[in-house]
């Protein structure tokens, strides 16, 4: 059974004098579940808007979105986001605050405050283990690094035992090594917690690494193409197929049918 549904999807952003930008045009997807389906793409095709149109944070102009035949209209627990922004964590919470924030935010101040003052519980203990942050539990946003504030949301996402999770760019802003080890975490997340991924990326060889399928958008006219990752499991960016592989799409995504 398919996880996540696209069916018959347009949309396009308003713009002034009553034009219209659209970004793609009566448009289907099935995601499968426990997949990493990458979404490849130059920048300004479309990538983020196609994440937020799936995770309900944008309405379709036209067409439906189910996650498991129940419709999408508004964001879902079972589907959380990470953005690229490692900002995107809240500066006056310690880590472990910011994990269990989304869960506590609507109780009343007293309760929040008695929870958060509470021993940490074991499933945060475990999904701040699992994130390479249980030292760090006790540590505000400013404290860290690039890559451990891009760990904690996950973590915070985590928290939420989530079924799908949407990653926009999350690793861009990154360093190398740090980027290598955030996407190690990514695949052990769906090896070990059969977690259905939907990565946005613009980096070709980090979507051959973590893909089971590709799907690229073209900048020219909304046009979407899906194709399987021909790299078996697992993967090594030395190894001569991957970088075959790469330089493939490199040139595919360069010639003039993919871009202006
Ligand atoms: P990507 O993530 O691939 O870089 P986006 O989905 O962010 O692309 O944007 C796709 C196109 O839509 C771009 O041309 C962008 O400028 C435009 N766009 C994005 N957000 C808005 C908005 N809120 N209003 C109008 N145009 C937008
Ligand atoms: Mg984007």
């Amino acid at each position: 059974m398919s996880l996540l549904t696209a069916e018959n999807l347009s949309f396009s952003y308003p713009l002034d004098e009553g034009k219209k930008l659209d970004i793609f045009h009566n448009w289907n997807l099935k995601v499968q579940e426990g997949e990493i389906l990458c979404l490849l793409g130059p920048s300004g095709c479309g990538k983020s808007t196609v994440l937020k149109l799936l995770a309900g944070f944008l309405a379709p102009s036209s067409g439906s979105v189910f996650y498991r035949d129940n419709p999408v209209r508004a964001p879902f627990k079972m589907g959380q986001m990470i953005f690229q922004d490692p900002s995107q964590l809240l500066p006056w919470l310690t880590v472990r605050e910011n994990v269990l924030f989304p869960n506590i935010r609507r109780m009343p101040a007293r309760r929040r405050k008695a929870t958060l003052r509470k021993e940490p519980d074991e499933q945060l203990q475990q999904i701040l283990g699992l994130s390479g942050m249980e030292e760090y539990g006790d540590f505000y946003p400013s404290q860290l690094s690039g890559g451990m504030k891009q760990r904690c949301a996950l973590a915070r996402s985590l928290y939420a035992n989530p079924e799908i999770l949407f990653m926009d760019e999350p690793f861009v802003s990154l360093d190398a090594p740090s980027r290598n080890s955030l996407q190690k975490l990514v695949l052990k997340l769906w090896e070990e917690k059969k977690k259905t991924i939907l990565f946005v990326t613009h980096d070709i060889a980090e979507a051959l690494l973590l893909a089971d399928r590709l799907m690229i958008l073209s900048t020219l006219n909304g046009a979407v193409k899906i194709q399987e990752n021909p790299l078996s499991r697992p993967r090594r960016r030395q190894n001569p197929d991957f970088l075959k592989q790469e330089a493939r799409l490199y040139s595919y995504l360069e010639s003039s049918e993919m871009t202006l």
